[in-house]
């Protein structure tokens, strides 16, 4: 056998991304949450050829100082959390310092950002820093990654088709704008704006945005306050269903989460009003200490382990039912009889 030896920081990278990065749309999502946490007002999304060509996303938060942007793409390298303590109460989407090195270890990545006075530009390719150099910039971050996997052709071959990696793409920021209404937030395809909200805080009209006008005009808002959580949002009137379970967004602490259990606890909410096969379009919105949210189950952190949930999910159902019950349910046809 070979000599045990530590991995080489690129290496390690490779393999760190395997797990964070699985597609274009992981990418989005990582670069739009550090938009997200930057305190940005507005995030534009530019994509071409689904990401697999360029992914670039521009927004005008805090910036990165010139002297800590190479230390930015080291592994573990974070500005969000500072000792154990903190691990049990992230507030920030961001905090494992693993997107930046992990994406530009298999991409090539150009970052230009600048917090309100001269820029920097730094340019990473395959993990390797090939150049940082002073640039005209405005307050913010701008950072485009090209030509993503190419130094990993496994992963480039078990691509879906483009349709599919776009539709991933789309879902994903999607599901970061209903989470963010306050944020005025743009998606380009190939040169085609495909959606684009207000960022005037007000969650109807982000759904209206994406899911459409008149869907939006089909939505109840719901609110509850409880001793542990708070609940808020909006959910379909039984009229509006959907055939596939992706319509309901679930947002803890402003971070879009993969549950289970409260997805079920939605759809328990209508009770018999839904027919076998349709799902609600909802955007549930919980708020709870983060000492309830372990937010370090998986590296995506769309899984997370909450404390309660079962009470939480109960509180759900109970809010949606009783929002539903408010509403005079029974057809016009039927009440003269
Ligand atoms: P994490 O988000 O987990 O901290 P990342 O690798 O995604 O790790 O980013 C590393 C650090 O780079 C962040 O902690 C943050 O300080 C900085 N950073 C990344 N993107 C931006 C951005 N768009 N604006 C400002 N700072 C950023
Ligand atoms: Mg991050």
């Amino acid at each position: 056998m070979a000599a045990i030896h530590e991995l080489s920081a690129v290496l390690s990278n490779q393999i760190a991304a395997g797990e964070v990065i699985e597609r274009p749309a992981s990418v989005v999502k990582e670069l739009v949450e550090n938009a997200i946490d930057a305190g940005s007002h507005e995030i534009d999304i530019i994509v071409d050829e689904a990401g697999l060509k360029l992914i670039e996303v521009i927004d005008d938060g805090s910036g990165i100082e010139g002297d800590q942007l190479e230390l930015a793409f080291h592994r573990h390298a974070t500005s969000k959390i500072d000792d154990r303590k903190d691990l049990f109460k992230v507030r920030s989407l961001g905090f494992r310092g693993e997107a930046l090195p992990s994406i530009a270890s298999i991409a090539d990545v150009v970052m230009v950002t600048s917090t309100g006075g001269e820029g920097q530009a730094i340019h990473i390719a395959g993990g390797k820093v090939l150049s940082q150099t002073p640039a005209e910039a405005r307050r913010g971050t701008d950072i485009a990654v090209k030509d993503l996997f190419y130094n990993v052709p496994a992963r480039l071959k078990y691509m879906k088709s483009l349709n599919t990696e776009l539709s991933k793409i789309v879902d994903i920021v999607n599901r970061l704008a209903l989470g963010h209404p306050q944020i005025q937030i743009s998606l380009t395809h190939n040169n085609r704006e495909l959606m684009r909200t207000a960022g005037r805080g007000d969650l109807l009209q982000v759904i209206g945005s994406i899911y459409g006008m008149n869907k939006a005009g089909k939505m109840l808002p719901i609110n509850n306050v409880d001793a542990d959580f708070k609940i808020s949002g909006y959910v379909s009137l039984p009229e509006l269903t959907r055939a596939s379970r992706n319509y309901m967004t679930i947002l803890l602490n402003g971070r879009y989460i993969k549950n289970y259990q409260l997805t079920k606890a939605i759809i328990e909410g209508y009770g018999s009003k839904l027919m076998v096969g349709r799902y609600p379009v909802a955007v549930v919105n919980l708020e709870m200490d983060p000492l309830l949210v372990d937010v370090n189950v998986h590296p995506t952190k769309q899984e997370v382990r909450i404390s309660k949930e079962s009470e939480l999910s109960e509180i759900v159902t109970a809010t949606i039912r009783a929002k539903l019950s408010e509403q005079n349910l029974i057809p016009d046809g039927l009440t003269n009889l």
